[in-house]
């Protein structure tokens, strides 16, 4: 089924940019399609929209090959990581999901539908004629720019016929630097200690769609050097880096992150990301893995750093193992950024101001914000421009909440004390929320306050 690399897939790459090739016929001149955004009249829609109207008119049209390669060649436009094609009970509904919200593009009529699946299919080599079952597949695409972007596709068969969603990820993007993620301050600086450490485990957390893995993807970036052999155990490999030694688990085989992490082990590793910490005995390999000398790198689903700790010993792992092994937690979100173009001061209501002192009252740490930013506290909105496709947001940063596990951390752990204890240790050792990272976003006009308590939803 699933390759477990990056297998090339028999048919050629489909190039989404040699532009129109088939127009819609009655269309006489299609507008000065290269003519670059002219300065001087404030157009309110530039390219970008150009896509949107071939692909509206390719629906006119029923021109199937340029519906689908419009509705990709848009979707690489504004940046979308999902294409749903989902069948209504009358209509058939295009949305993308861009910076993690879903957005409304454009419908058709359903009598298109099949020859759209039909399209598709073939494009990722799916059978054609398999209208009941879901499929997978992929197919490489290739952007004007001469990007190779990758495109996973599954069908799923629903009441309304099949629906599709085509995930885009982008191969030749490079993996960000920590500070490119958002990574600043104490939290880098103890991030980068830890990751010079010969042994122990680093732990990233957060809800799905966080930006874990790019996380740990970034630190390995860090650690990938020839001296040291890394081995990952991904469930499915997502990035593919050069010098690592990446693979995938097949759980129809029972191989697992624990057998693999086994077998990582016989590899004479120095460095071991697996995927997640899934259970007991996930666990047990991560920190025999630690104490016989190997740095591991890995992932948790919780709401926060301090929550972690409370998660493992649940899994029944004793205390003293995990403050023998535990080196450092990040829990983290994404939140949307908000557009530079259209951003303006807004009110913010005294409750709200409020809720942000008290937050911030418990910042120990000294120099992660300027201090007359937090005087007289200013907020900023976007209300949507040209520029950002009137959503007022573009593109994604990171909250972290780091913790770095030192003897005081220990001690709690080990005498059973409450998340709340470790919770407040943690902060008066230089631990920035993630509640208190998002507030100093917003305040230096990265995001707004919004979106911060949208994902980071948490008050005392
Ligand atoms: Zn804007």
């Amino acid at each position: 089924m699933d390759n477990p690399t990056n297998q090339q897939v028999a048919n050629p790459p489909l190039a989404v940019c040699p532009q129109p090739v088939a127009q819609p016929p009655a269309q006489t001149s299609p507008q000065p399609a290269a003519q670059p955004a002219s300065e001087t009249k404030p157009v309110p829609q530039q390219p970008p929209d150009d896509k949107l109207k071939q692909l509206q008119e390719a629906i006119l049209a029923a021109n199937i090959p340029q519906m689908v390669m419009m509705a990709i060649s848009y979707a690489l436009e504004i940046r979308a990581s999902d294409i749903h094609i989902e069948p209504l009970e009358n209509r058939v509904r295009i949305r993308y999901r861009v910076d993690g919200v879903l957005r409304h593009i454009v419908e058709y009529p359903t009598n298109l539908h099949p020859a759209v699946v039909s399209r598709i299919k073939i494009m990722s080599n799916l059978k054609i004629d398999e209208q009941r079952i879901p499929q997978d597949g992929r197919a490489d695409v290739t952007t004007k720019e001469g990007r190779a972007m990758d495109l996973r596709v599954s069908t799923l068969p629903t009441v309304n016929s099949e629906k599709i969603v085509m995930r885009i990820q982008d191969k030749s993007k490079k993996i960000p630097d920590l500070p490119e993620l958002g990574i600043a301050g104490v939290s880098l600086k103890n991030l980068e200690a830890a990751l010079q450490s010969p042994n122990g485990i680093i732990i990233t957390t957060g809800p799905t769609g966080s930006g874990k893995t790019t996380t740990l993807y970034s630190c390995l970036m860090r650690l990938n050097k020839t001296e040291v052999n890394i081995l990952t155990i991904e469930d499915p490999v997502e990035i593919q880096m050069d010098g690592l030694n990446q693979s995938q688990v097949h759980h129809d085989i029972n191989y697992n992150f624990e057998t693999g992490m086994r077998a990582a082990l016989r590899q004479d590793p120095n460095i071991i990301m697996v995927g997640e910490i899934r259970d007991k005995e996930t666990a047990d390999t991560a920190i025999e893995a630690s104490l016989t000398g190997h740095l591991v790198l890995s992932t948790l689903h919780t709401n926060s750093a301090v929550e972690s700790i409370t998660r493992i010993v649940n899994m029944g792992i004793q205390p003293y193992l995990l403050t023998s092994t535990l080196e450092l937690i990040i829990a983290q979100r994404l939140v949307r950024k908000m557009c530079q173009k259209c951003k303006k001061p807004v009110e913010t209501s005294p409750e709200m101001i409020e809720i942000i002192k008290k937050a911030m009252e418990k910042l120990y740490v000294k120099g992660e914000i300027d201090p007359e930013l937090l005087k007289n506290m200013q907020f900023f909105e976007s209300p949507g421009c040209a520029e950002c496709n009137n959503i007022g947001y573009k593109g994604r940063v990171g909250l972290y909440e780091v913790l770095r596990i030192n003897n005081e951390i220990r001690k709690l752990i080990l005498s059973g004390a409450t998340t709340m204890d470790i919770q407040e240790a943690a902060q008066k050792n230089g631990m920035v929320t993630l509640e208190q990272g998002g507030i100093i976003n917003a305040l230096q006009g990265m995001t707004t306050i919004e979106e911060v308590y949208r994902v980071s939803r948490k008050s005392e």
